[in-house]
């Protein structure tokens, strides 16, 4: 019977270290993705949407400078789809 025990505590050991090592990889894991941006900020052109550009500059098309392209945008282009 003493042995049954043993093996027991054995398990819950081995449990044990096993669920205290698998959070401590998964903080790590979110604190990687937290650290790259999600939010890509692009520049369109007001005048043509169709030009897209991740640098600030000008449209290739009519010289006007390129805005930041907020997310919302991205949105209505969504739905237009
Ligand atoms: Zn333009």
């Amino acid at each position: 019977m003493k042995k049954v025990m043993l093996m027991a505590v054995a398990i819950l050991f081995s449990a044990a270290t096993v669920f205290a090592a698998s959070p401590t990889t998964a903080a790590s894991d979110t604190t990687k993705s937290k650290k790259v941006k999600p939010a890509k900020v692009q520049y369109t052109c007001t005048m043509h949407p169709e030009v897209l550009s991740d640098k600030p500059g000008k449209c290739p098309k009519c010289g006007m400078e390129l805005v930041k392209k907020e997310p919302a945008k991205k949105k209505a282009e969504k739905m237009k789809m």
